[in-house]
């Protein structure tokens, strides 16, 4: 056990030697996020961000959604641009699998500010003690095979628990075609009816996670498929939104 401890480090120290750690926001070597990225990060800022898609500045008249936004509650903890999709694109093309901690980290951030204001529904954003557990929107069946992990697995296991709320693997999308090369209206259709719930939820309070939300249609997706399978209202969190 010893020896093999040993050995990895040594392992991770040759690694280091050839392929140092960059960071993911300006590639100096060193760590995965520096210093001057992470305080420059774009943090959405819960008290004007619209408490149903997450966008951020509706909070009181919000120009990305409609009334039609299916989770009760979205949490989005940065806004797309720059060092936000290099950490999403990184986790999952590039395998940096160390990104999934410092994902889950901003987002229980985020959640954590969410808690002090209202959803729609007058109940706060977030509250860890009204959760059951935490599930993620799973990667397509071609995305899974193409990388063999699935990022927000990861990611959803490291806020589990950072937040201390169990995960629950309930959503399976097995059919979907990989988004990447779809337009938005083809995305939408792509992923209409292709997720469903493996259990019955019989009114769990959960916490659905995905990495980036654009028009929605995953995180929909996603609740419709929870709801179907008797789950509470979803509240939703996302790493970053794009609006
Ligand atoms: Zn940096
Ligand atoms: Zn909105």
């Amino acid at each position: 056990m010893r020896i093999a401890g040993i050995a990895r480090r040594a392992a991770d120290a040759f690694a280091e030697g050839l392929w140092p750690t960059r960071c993911v926001g300006c590639e100096q070597p060193g760590e995965l996020l520096c210093d001057e990225c992470r305080s420059a990060l774009p943090w959405v800022e819960q008290r004007l961000a619209c408490p149903s898609c997450g966008a951020p500045y509706g909070f009181l008249t919000c120009t990305e959604c409609d009334g039609t936004w299916l989770p009760r509650a979205t949490v989005a903890a940065l806004d797309f641009r720059g060092t936000p999709a290099r950490m999403a694109t990184c986790l999952k093309d590039a395998h940096e699998l160390r990104l999934a901690p410092v994902l889950a980290q901003a987002m229980a951030c985020a959640l954590e500010e969410a808690s002090a204001w209202p959803a729609r529904d007058g109940a706060p954003r977030f509250s860890p003690a009204d959760l059951d557990a935490i599930c993620f929107v799973p990667a397509t069946a071609a995305a899974y095979a193409r990388r063999g992990f699935d990022h927000m697995e990861l990611v959803a296991r490291e806020l589990s628990l950072e937040l201390g709320v169990p995960l629950a693997d309930v959503l399976v999308r097995p059919t979907a075609r990989d988004q990447r090369d779809l337009g938005r209206a083809d995305r939408e259709r792509n992923l209409s009816g292709t997720m469903r719930a493996l259990d019955d939820l019989g009114g769990a309070r959960l916490l659905l996670v995905d990495d980036v939300a654009t028009t929605g249609a995953s995180l929909a997706e996603g609740t419709r498929a929870l709801l179907a399978r008797g789950a509470a209202p979803v509240t939703a969190c996302v790493l970053a939104r794009v609006w």
